[in-house]
Order: C-alpha cells, then structure tokens, then sequence
C-alpha cells in the first residue's frame, strides 16, 4: 500500500532516435502529433528536426 504508480512516465512516447521523453503520450492520436515517422516512430522535435528538416535533401542545393 502507498505506492505511487508513474503513470504519466509509463504513458510518455519516447524519442526513437535520442530516447528523451517527447510531449506525446502513447494514447495520443498519431494525426495528432507532429514529429511522428511512420515506420519509425515518434522523435523528439530536436532529432526530427535534426533528420528530416535540416538535412532534408528534397530539392535543396
Ligand atoms: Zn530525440
């Protein structure tokens, strides 16, 4: 008896890439979220930006 249940950690997607917690929980609609990589899953914005913005070869010179 007494024991605290984390709850709110236990839910928190964490970052695929760096493994820090994201601002997403494991219940949170995937439309819903930003940052999310189909087939990989959900990154942080710092890795996602990292990856797929900053170094997004789409037309960039
Ligand atoms: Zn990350």
């Amino acid at each position: 008896m007494g024991e605290r249940k984390k709850q709110a950690d236990s839910e928190v997607e964490h970052c695929v890439i760096c493994g820090k917690p994201t601002e997403y929980r494991e219940d949170t609609p995937i439309d819903k979220r930003e940052c999310y990589v189909e087939g990989a899953g959900q990154l942080c914005r710092k890795c996602y930006f990292e990856i797929y913005i900053k170094s997004g070869n789409e037309g960039t010179s």
